[in-house]
């Protein structure tokens, strides 16, 4: 059952606190949308729409009947008076004239209606809103409905639970056809509080916010009291059972890791994988009937713009797939999907998206999301655990899924008004990209992964201080960052890190090789032991995790990066300086014989040779004794450099980038960032 939320001291904060400066009619809007979204059974990401009929003044001070709608691209859990533009009623109502009008007509009309341009977009339900005469209006595509949306017999089922107070109304692309729809048929009922629209959703409204809400509750949970009645017997107790899950971890990293191989080989671009988990996707994954339904489309045509029509289906439970296999499904899925756009494209009209699946429904292990960014990767896998649930309802009472026809879908899938953003979005460079950075949480570390996160690239830092690390990650506050505590000089840190990236993001293509630390002494006085623990640090933790990560390049047959930050010293060494200089040295013959064997494999290794970076590793206090030594001002010792200019992390980080991004033809090569220091110049 959806609960309802409605709390009346909430409310009173809203309007005396946080929304304190606002109009209460929009206070009340904003109000009831945040709990209407914050319910993932009644609206997800994006979906449904809410509206209030209000009166405000414009520039010059008249008073205006408007319409205050969810803007394209706002959520409805995290709505605010920006996200809902509002537009001159009366003028919108002019529509209701006309009988035709294209996407394209109807949106630029609904812009013109708008009292700030500025504004965004306003939903394509907008007309359908402002033709319903109450105050508040809300639609959402709730479970339930979404169950009683791809029935045989919904209209019955509607008039039955309903009699004349909610109005089934045929499908209809949602746009101006629907909304003429939708007047014509609230007009042919005397008091009609809500419409169901097959294949769609669900519409209520009332003269205030907490009728319209209490009526949108009521309403969805009388279609799930009745579908609680179907077969009641019949309903295996699926919780009480326990699970399949695969036992092996490592099958599990693994099929992650060659299906993610497998999406950036076939598809269009470059892609992470999020994965959900949880128990009750398990469970209902583990229903062999499942199998019935994959092939059933989507439950309501606003999915299928970001997950496609169908996932794609893998059961770890019963069978093990290697990398050829999952190869061989994910193509196959890709000749299914251009036959199915092939029937139905337009030439010069359409263009046909990336063919692969975005939504993979394994058993054994959860869903998993093929996506740009993890933005949108969560978003597929809440669209994918709501179409899972009403799937499940639907096994356990046989009422069988009626599904939009495919030409349909196509038409929703293939808007043109979504056709149009294509080409247009400009795709960051490294979006869909991972990089894993050791020494994460110290100056240089951040740098680059604030750089990586700009560029639209996914950052794991990895460093052994947990505090910092922790204290890093949280002022990134960031879903694209994560973080792991790890000492990379213990055994097996490598194949931690791998699994740990492979968890998050389905892998990575990005190595910065930058944690060390600097050991001081004269090379015949320090002890040995010291010596072969800076080894240990500086050069064997960098030989390990390199070595792991071209063996996962190689086994993915991606072209990923290895990057060192290597250190002046290895060119130019200080006295007292051994002990960090020469493992460092090491790593330039370790760089350049990795990018000679391995770039055969479109493997690319390099490396940034930095000098005095004021870090963890040369702290203040390191700086004024080297300083002294050297008899300058500390001023002096840090723009001791040809160019006379201090030398940041930022700008190393900048050193990264430009071998991350620009240098594409470039392996085994080394980038000095120190300002120019002759000595230290390789050539
Ligand atoms: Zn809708």
């Amino acid at each position: 059952m959806i609960k309802n939320a409605w709390d009346d001291r909430t409310l009173k904060e809203y309007k005396n606190k946080l929304f304190k400066k606002l109009h209460s009619d929009i206070v009340e809007r904003i109000y009831t949308s945040h709990l209407i979204g914050n319910d993932p059974d009644l609206v997800m990401h994006g979906g449904g729409n809410i509206s209030v009929k209000t009166i405000e003044k414009n520039t010059i001070g008249e008073d205006v009947k408007t319409l205050r709608i969810k803007g394209s691209g706002w959520d409805l859990e995290k709505i605010n008076n920006v996200g809902l533009p509002a537009l001159d009623i009366k003028k919108l109502l002019k529509l209701g004239a006309i009988s035709k009008l294209s996407d394209e007509g109807l949106v630029s009309f609904q812009r013109q209606c708008l009292l700030d341009p500025g504004a965004p977009n306003p939903s394509i339900e907008t007309l359908l809103h402002a033709f319903i005469p109450e105050k508040f209006v809300e639609h959402t595509h709730s479970t339930p409905f979404l169950f009683l949306a791809n029935i045989k017999n919904s209209k019955k089922v509607i008039h039955d639970l309903f009699g004349d107070k909610v109005a089934f109304v045929p499908y209809v692309k949602p746009g101006f056809d629907l909304a003429l729809l939708a007047n014509s048929t609230y007009r042919s009922f005397d008091k009609l509080e809500g419409m169901f629209l097959e294949h769609h959703g669900h519409f209520t409204w009332g003269d205030t916010a907490k009728e319209s809400y209490d009526r949108l509750i009521k309403q969805t949970n009388t279609v799930e009291k009745w579908i609680d009645t179907l077969n009641p017997s019949k309903q295996p107790k699926l919780n009480k059972k326990t699970t399949k899950n695969i036992s092996n971890k490592a099958d599990r990293h693994a099929f992650i890791r060659d299906l993610r191989s497998s999406v950036n080989q076939i598809g269009q671009g470059e892609y992470i994988l999020i994965t959900d988990v949880s128990k009750k996707i398990l469970d209902i994954l583990d229903n062999k009937s499942l199998k019935k339904f994959v092939n059933r489309w989507v439950l309501t045509p606003d999915h299928i713009i970001r997950t496609k029509g169908k996932p794609l289906l893998f059961d770890l439970v019963n069978k093990s797939y290697s990398a050829a296999d999952i190869y061989q499904k994910v193509e196959n899925y890709t000749v299914q999907y251009t036959d199915y756009f092939n029937t139905f494209y337009k030439k010069g009209l359409h263009t046909m998206l990336d063919p692969l699946p975005f939504m993979i429904w394994v058993r054994g292990l959860g869903i998993v999301a093929v996506s740009k960014d993890v933005k949108s990767g969560k978003i597929i896998n809440d669209l994918s655990s709501q179409t899972l649930r009403v799937f499940d309802k639907h096994i356990h009472t046989n009422k069988g899924f009626y599904s939009l026809p495919e030409a349909d879908l196509f038409e929703m899938e293939y808007w043109s008004l979504e056709q149009a953003k294509l080409g247009k979005s400009t795709r960051k460079p490294l979006q869909g990209k991972v990089a894993v950075i050791t020494g994460g949480a110290g100056t240089i570390g951040k740098a680059c992964a604030e750089k990586i996160l700009f560029h639209g690239g996914n950052v794991v830092l990895i460093d052994k201080d947990k505090k910092e690390l922790e204290k890093v990650t949280l002022n990134f506050n960031s879903d694209c960052v994560r973080s792991l505590d790890i000492d990379i000089t213990k055994p097996n840190a490598s194949d931690e890190i791998l699994k740990f990236v492979t968890n998050f993001f389905g892998g990575a293509d990005i190595l910065i090789s930058n944690a060390g630390s600097a050991v001081e002494g004269m090379t015949d006085e320090l002890e040995s032991q010291k010596f072969r623990d800076s080894f240990e640090l500086n050069f064997f933790s960098h030989y390990e995790l390199a070595k792991e990560f071209i063996k996962f390049y190689k086994h993915t047959n991606n072209k990923g990066q290895i990057l060192f930050n290597i250190s002046k010293q290895s060119i130019n060494p200080g006295v007292n300086f051994g002990a960090y200089g020469i493992p460092k040295l090491s790593i330039i013959g370790l760089m350049k014989q990795l990018a000679l064997e391995n770039g055969l494999h479109g493997i690319r290794v390099n490396g940034i040779n930095a000098d005095k970076i004021q870090s963890g590793l040369l702290t203040s206090s390191m700086i004024s004794k080297r300083s002294k030594a050297r008899k300058v001002s500390k001023q002096d010792y840090l723009t001791g450099n040809l160019l006379r200019s201090e030398i940041l992390a930022d700008d190393v980080a900048d050193g990264f980038m430009a071998l991350i991004l620009s240098l594409s033809k470039t392996t085994g090569h080394i980038i000095t960032v120190d300002g120019g220091n002759i000595e230290a110049s390789l050539r």
